[in-house]
């Protein structure tokens, strides 16, 4: 009975050790690079708000509208949303 109660707990021992081990580094590890690639994205691109294409922020149109900033990919597309609003 003892030698079975041993193999339960050496075996859970065992489990909860792997669990705490192997997934942690490789986890953290992509949450970082996504967490980067994410920024760098966000950095460089910005969303036309009116037909939704993602524009280089250098290259954007900027237009403030009722306050915020909003880019769009074109002249065209900064006056149709405006329209809209
Ligand atoms: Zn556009």
């Amino acid at each position: 009975m003892r030698a079975i109660f041993y193999l339960i707990l050496i075996i859970s021992a065992y489990l909860i050790i792997k669990s705490l081990l192997e997934p942690r580094p490789r986890n953290s590890a992509d949450k970082i690079r996504s967490r980067t690639r994410a920024a760098d994205i966000g950095s460089d691109m910005v969303q036309d708000l009116y037909c939704n294409t993602f524009i280089p922020k250098e290259s954007a149109i900027k237009e403030v509208i009722s306050g915020k900033v909003h880019f769009f990919c074109s002249k065209e597309c900064s006056n149709k949303f405006k329209a809209k609003v």
